[in-house]
């Protein structure tokens, strides 16, 4: 059943097995969720019996039932319908399997599964992860989540590597609480942007993430769940090769490509267990334009929270002379006038100092834990973001918006290439 523009309140029956899947439009109203008899779970997150859920504008979402149940949907969709076919049945199956690799390493006392979500743009990589990873809390572990699709990040902002130990199931509007999340800027929304640094920062993440596991014995035994992004031709899968020897996983799911599958089985060592996994006819694809939305809506929320938790963000002046700004990557010398011993591509990974300028307005900066202005600031992971907001080039001064109040926590700033048009 396909119906367009509802705007009643209707009520849905759902028999075991089948998901009703809609779309707020992206001017639309708020949509609102009751789950009224029987049992139902969104991205693997059971829905409390009785509670309203609110969804608002653009949200994209899939009520999934093993046992059926009754739903009641008030408000504008934009599409809604119920699908009997879904690949939930194989989803679980690879839940189970990767919980016998838990409990196994539980009695060997080793580290549990490292697993890793592959696939082209919009196969639902993410909402793969995200089901894996609240499956996994629900059987009482304590997995670690790592994001490495800069593109569209879900730990922070775009344009950013992270990991984050995830102790409950992701909220249904708000998704996984960001406690204390570890998070590298790269600074551009595709890794194709400087591959050097990608692999550099994908080879840090990854010790720090193998740290992690051996001193905490629950997450060791739950093990890891990457998200990957979607460029998987060329030097983007060259990329995924190199994070998956990186992070040493053992196990790999490939979402709808079946090249990507093939290329993977020829290229992986054999003990990693590479299985192909069709992607689910709800996963929505979008536009260019809506990626850049939903990037410029993960900054927003960065500053200002969501409807539900607003944030109230800081705008500060500080003088040029109070910071150090930084960008990671010179322009490249021609072969002749390279340095002795200086192979053309380590200019990408050059730390340039940079005098504030207009070129940086709107531009998202990046403020480092690093505690001296060296190489190591290029690796290091950072305490948070600011974002330019005017700049004086007579008075030499900054106007930064900022989560937290005047002072920085660091004077050593990363410029991103990644901007933000702050509308409040
Ligand atoms: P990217 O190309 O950014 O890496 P992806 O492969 O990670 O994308 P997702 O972000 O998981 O894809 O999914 C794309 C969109 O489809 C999301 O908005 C998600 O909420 C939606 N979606 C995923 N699965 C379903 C489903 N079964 N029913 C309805 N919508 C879904």
């Amino acid at each position: 059943m396909t119906e367009d523009k509802k705007s009643l309140l209707q009520e849905y029956k759902l028999e075991p097995d089948n998901e009703l899947r809609f779309e707020v439009e992206a001017k639309a109203e708020k949509v609102y969720l009751t789950l009224k008899n029987g049992l139902a779970e969104i991205f693997g997150t059971e829905i409390v019996k009785g509670k309203t859920y609110e969804f608002t504008a653009g949200a994209k979402v899939a009520v999934y039932t093993w046992q059926g149940c009754t739903i009641e949907v008030k408000g504008k969709t934009d599409v809604i319908y119920t699908a009997k076919e879904t690949p939930m049945v194989l989803y679980s199956n690879c839940h189970a399997a990767l919980e016998i690799m838990r409990s196994e390493s539980e009695k060997e006392n080793k580290r549990g599964p490292i697993t890793m979500i592959m696939g082209p743009t919009d196969v639902g990589k993410s909402t793969l992860c995200k089901i894996l990873l609240n499956y996994a809390i629900r059987m009482g572990r304590r997995p670690i989540y790592v994001d490495i699709d800069v593109g569209q990040s879900t730990i922070s902002i775009p344009g950013t590597l992270g990991a984050l130990v995830v102790e409950r199931p992701s909220s249904i509007d708000e998704g996984f609480s960001q406690e204390a999340p570890l998070v590298f800027n790269f600074g551009h929304k595709s890794p194709e942007h400087n591959s050097k640094l990608y692999k550099m920062i994908i080879d840090q993440l990854a010790v720090i993430v193998k740290e992690r596991l051996e001193v905490n014995k629950k997450t060791r035994h739950s093990g890891v769940i990457i998200n990957t992004c979607g460029w998987v031709k060329g030097e983007g899968y060259k990329q995924l090769l190199h994070t998956g020897k990186s992070f040493e996983v053992d196990v790999i799911l490939v979402l709808d490509q079946e090249r990507l599958y093939n290329e993977l089985v020829r290229d992986m060592p054999n003990y990693v267990k590479i299985v192909f996994l069709q992607k689910s006819g709800g996963v929505v694809e979008r536009s260019q334009h809506a990626r850049s939305e939903i990037r410029d809506q993960r900054i927003r929320e960065y500053f200002y929270g969501t409807t539900k938790k607003q944030l109230y963000p800081h705008s500060f002046d500080v003088k040029w002379s109070e910071i150090k700004l930084f960008k990671i990557g010179a322009p490249p010398l021609p072969d002749s006038c390279l340095p002795h011993g200086m192979k053309p591509e380590d200019h990408l990974t050059k730390l340039v100092a940079l005098t504030p300028n207009p070129g940086i307005l709107h531009h998202i900066l990046a403020v480092s834990f690093a505690e001296k202005e060296d190489d190591n600031v290029i690796l290091s992971h950072v305490a948070g973001f600011v974002c330019v907001s005017s700049i004086d080039t007579e008075r030499q001064t900054l106007t930064l918006l900022s989560p937290q109040p005047k002072p920085l926590p660091n004077n050593i700033l990363v410029l991103s290439e990644i901007q933000f048009m702050d509308s409040h």
